[in-house]
């Protein structure tokens, strides 16, 4: 089996609520999703999506998903997509770095993989635990009123797990951060989530403030050493994701103690084949894991639910529906929320099939 050829299409993707703010003033109201496509010679497809969180979160950029497709594509025209560490080396030996260009070819490879075998994605990737993944929501950046507003109500739909956008005015996000713990109950989780928007001292003052509360501290500050300096000053469960990009900085966290819980975004780290590697080191280390991506439709969310799926219950502290936050579904057969849970349905691969009606037109083709 020979990829023959590469495609890729963009997709508008419109916010339910209009806009999602985080730290620092970043906005994003419309995410630009890049939707490719691996065929095969005998005229097999598999799909993957990357949706970075606009150009201003990770070192990605949409047209940088398409651009990079094309200058890599060709590298790969003739090798079996169903070889993926062979697959993966031969795209890291093509072109350096990039990760986030490299995941929806990765993914699409795992989708092709699941239909040639007749198997979902996530009995490829390890397994099938429990019956269903248990979803957090974001809450984006607002004054502390309506946060708490939207925590009430994504938990009347069910969500028992909430991640608070903060990394703004550090007086305002202590206010958040209590009003928000305020209407949960003990068994919800909060996590605060500075998304590296804090300085060092700002961060201190937050996690002193927040000492008696239940909420989990996410990525306060910039770097790795910031953010490990408030982890030694504070109790309050750690979680890393903007720095945790790769294998040797989560040895170093793991050896430093730096956190609980890791983020592990798939397009982050290049894809499910590297994601997985990652999310089996953590299994065997015993640390918790947010599994999910930067952001996406119903294909990433398909490719989430696969890897969180085949992931042990207890380690998997949480994962999200983005595409639940967005107004075009690009895809059918994505799993869909029911009461703040999600399940991978027993299609083979991921299980989804584009709508290509909403994608636009092909901006990519390499073959
Ligand atoms: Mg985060």
């Amino acid at each position: 089996m020979k990829i023959a050829r590469i495609f890729a299409h963009r997709v508008d993707l419109p916010l339910v609520e209009g806009s999602y703010k985080w730290s620092g003033g970043k906005s994003v109201s419309i995410f630009d999703s890049t939707i490719v496509g691996v065929e095969t010679e005998c005229g097999l497809i598999g799909y993957g999506e990357v949706c970075p969180l606009g150009p201003f979160y990770l070192p990605a950029y949409s047209a940088g998903v398409r651009a990079g497709l094309r200058e890599l594509g060709p590298h790969l025209i003739g090798f079996d997509p169903r070889e993926l560490l062979k697959l993966n080396h031969r795209m890291d030996a093509a072109l350096k770095g990039h990760p986030y260009v490299k995941s929806g070819i990765d993914i699409a490879c795992w989708d092709l993989l699941g239909k040639v075998a007749q198997l979902p994605a996530c009995t490829l990737m390890g397994g099938r635990f429990g019956e269903k993944i248990r979803l957090y929501r974001a809450i984006s950046q607002l004054p502390p009123d309506e946060m708490a507003d939207n925590v009430a109500g994504y938990r009347a739909q069910g969500y028992t797990r909430f991640q608070l956008k903060v990394g703004g005015d550090p007086d305002l996000d202590i206010q958040r951060i209590r009003q928000a713990r305020e209407i949960l109950q003990p068994s919800d989780r909060l996590i605060a989530d500075a998304n590296t928007g804090w300085t060092q001292h700002e961060a201190m003052r937050v996690v002193r403030a927040v000492s008696d509360l239940d909420v989990y501290i996410e990525q306060p500050c910039l770097t790795y050493e910031e953010c490990l300096a408030v982890r030694r000053h504070t109790d309050n469960p750690f979680v890393l994701d903007e720095n945790i990009d790769g294998l040797d900085v989560l040895l170093r966290a793991r050896a430093d103690l730096a956190m609980d819980v890791v983020n592990l975004k798939i397009s982050k780290l290049g894809g499910l084949t590297r994601t997985k590697q990652v999310r089996d080191l953590c299994v065997s280390m015993g640390i918790a894991m947010t599994l999910e991506d930067s952001w996406g439709g119903d294909i990433t969310t398909a490719a989430i639910a696969h890897l969180a799926h085949s992931t042990p219950e207890e380690f998997r502290f949480t994962s999200t529906d983005f595409n639940s936050y967005v107004t075009v579904s690009n895809a059918s057969g994505a799993p869909q929320r029911l009461n703040g849970f999600m399940q991978t349905s027993d299609a083979a691969g991921l299980g989804v099939e584009p709508r290509f009606e909403v994608l636009g037109k092909r901006l990519v083709d390499v073959f």
